[in-house]
């Protein structure tokens, strides 16, 4: 299995000129480099143009470039009277396949609760794009020794009514991204980091099947950058990361790709 490695662009940059030229970069600097499956998720408004981008470039034919599209957040209805909102069936129709749901900046800032999430998820699951579910603590819940409970409630809610079919087929990822290290230059130790990778795998284990647990793709995010990225794969043991901040830098984002492996 490929390591799966996230771009969450957030909202930058400023102008879709700037968005075509990361992305080229990006495009440029990754190819011919076949451990890595890589998801760009700019802001929606970049989405299809990034799209026809992709396409219309790409006549690399000796080159092996896995790079694909995500969303940074998504709304569970198809279509109808929600101002301001962006459904599933727009993002699949925009060339994306992957779609970032619960993001903490989303939980933060935006109300997002465990049960907004749900839906969400169950709405990308149904449209046949491909689920990240983020989860994570705060830093108060780690000094509280809260961490476990947090991440299970997060799970289990997310997950409510979700059928392990769905799970075993989608190529489901789960990201742990710890709040206190989102882009705080404070990462987590790969210790922890494949701690809480077991104790996710227990979690997902007891609401479905260690089966199912081992389909899942864990990854990590949380300051990412390119000389702890190989950690959390290789002493981990995770399957992927999210990079946030240092993946608007085209040198540090590819360097973090080739570090875990060509
Ligand atoms: C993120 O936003 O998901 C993230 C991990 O950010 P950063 O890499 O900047 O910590």
């Amino acid at each position: 299995m490929k390591t799966l490695i996230v771009a969450n662009w957030k909202m930058n940059p400023q102008t879709l000129r700037e968005a075509k030229g990361l992305f080229n970069l990006v495009k440029r600097g990754v190819r011919n480099i076949e451990r890595a499956e890589i998801v760009i998720c700019p802001p929606f408004l970049y989405l299809l143009n990034l799209s026809r981008f992709k396409r219309e470039n790409l006549n690399l034919k000796s080159d092996n470039l896995d790079l694909k599209l995500g969303a940074q957040n998504i709304f569970w209805e198809k279509k109808g009277a929600y101002t301001g909102e962006i459904s599933p069936l727009m993002l699949k129709d925009a060339g994306c396949k992957y779609v970032i749901v619960g993001h903490s900046e989303r939980r933060k800032y935006f109300g997002e609760t465990d049960e907004i999430i749900n839906k969400k998820l169950k709405a990308v699951f149904e449209a046949g794009l491909i689920p990240i579910l983020c989860i994570g603590e705060t830093e108060e819940q780690k000094n509280k020794g809260e961490t476990r409970n947090v991440l299970k409630k997060q799970i289990k809610t997310a997950l409510k009514r979700v059928s392990s079919y769905k799970l075993q087929v989608s190529g489901f990822c789960i990201a742990y991204e710890p709040i206190w290290a989102i882009g705080s230059g404070n990462s987590c130790e790969p210790k922890e980091a494949q701690k809480i990778r077991i104790l996710i795998e227990k979690i997902i284990s007891k609401i479905y099947s260690p089966k199912i647990a081992g389909r899942i793709r864990l990854l990590y995010g949380g300051s990412v950058n390119s000389k702890n990225a190989k950690s959390y794969i290789k002493e981990a043991g995770l399957d992927g990361l999210l990079v946030g901040g240092a993946s608007l830098e085209p040198k540090e984002f590819i360097k973090v790709v080739k570090n875990i492996g060509t």
